[in-house]
């Protein structure tokens, strides 16, 4: 079974052929909120389809813009029946669009929210990978998945001690990516597979709107560098994301 552990369904590009799309991908998808509009929407997206999933968090970019009862309506949210994890959530340094201390702030919070409500966090981390582990060990997180990896050996090295999982993206299609060097070095009860949909499309579609079911370049790919057959590939990310997301 195919599952995309990290997508944006919920997003206006898709808005003429949601339906569509949905329905033509047989597998599993986890559709992830950034904020309370969009976790709204990833609500309403796993209300409607079987196969589809929500989390509910607050993106770092959106960290300096939140309502003011923001964190009791996201508790609120949080309690839905098809909602699997909080995020989602981190730090990013690269675009900085929220003060960094901000991003921090919030950041902590929302790891207090995933551990008290007995929840998984999906993890952004750009450009911050030391400031994310700090807070996360700080925090005590409980269970978390550093979405959209791109760090280096010592981080994954790092990341799996703590006892964390890693998802791989599309990214790692990419001529000359680093990722396809180092994933091996990831355990495979620790490895996830996602799109980042509509961002970051593998080979042969980079740079054009990304999809679900292109989450199968990604385990061909692993498979490839793993030297597992396609199956096998497909078999431990949806072992591990059952495992992660309690579906
Ligand atoms: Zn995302």
């Amino acid at each position: 079974m195919l599952v995309d552990t990290h997508c944006h369904l919920d997003s206006s590009v898709y808005n003429k052929e949601r339906d569509a799309l949905i329905k033509s991908f047989s597998g599993i998808i986890i559709n992830c909120g950034t904020k309370l509009e969009t976790s709204r929407t990833s609500i309403d997206l796993a209300k409607k389809y079987e196969n589809i999933f929500a989390t509910c968090g607050l993106h770092p970019h959106y960290a300096s813009k939140i309502e003011t009862n923001f964190y009791d309506e996201l508790e609120e949210l949080l309690d839905d029946e098809k909602v699997v994890a909080v995020g989602e959530c981190g730090l990013d340094f690269y675009r900085n669009l929220s003060p960094r201390e901000t991003q921090e702030d919030s950041f902590r919070r929302l790891i207090k929210v995933a551990n008290k409500k007995g929840l998984p966090l999906i993890i952004h981390s750009r450009d911050a990978m030391d400031e994310t582990l700090k807070i996360v060990e700080e925090e005590n997180l409980k269970k978390g998945v550093f979405h959209s990896f791109s760090g280096t050996i010592r981080d994954i090295k790092k990341i799996i001690e703590l006892g964390f999982y890693i998802s791989i993206t599309g990214v790692v299609t990419f001529e000359n990516s680093r990722l396809s060097d180092i994933i091996s070095y990831i355990p495979k009860d620790r490895i996830m597979f996602e799109t980042d949909s509509p961002y970051l499309a593998p080979e042969p579609y980079r740079g054009k709107r990304n999809i679900p079911q292109y989450v199968e370049y990604v385990v061909l790919k692993y498979a490839d560098i793993c030297k597992i057959t396609k199956d096998e590939a497909e078999e431990i990310n949806y072992k591990n994301a059952k495992e992660f997301f309690g579906i």
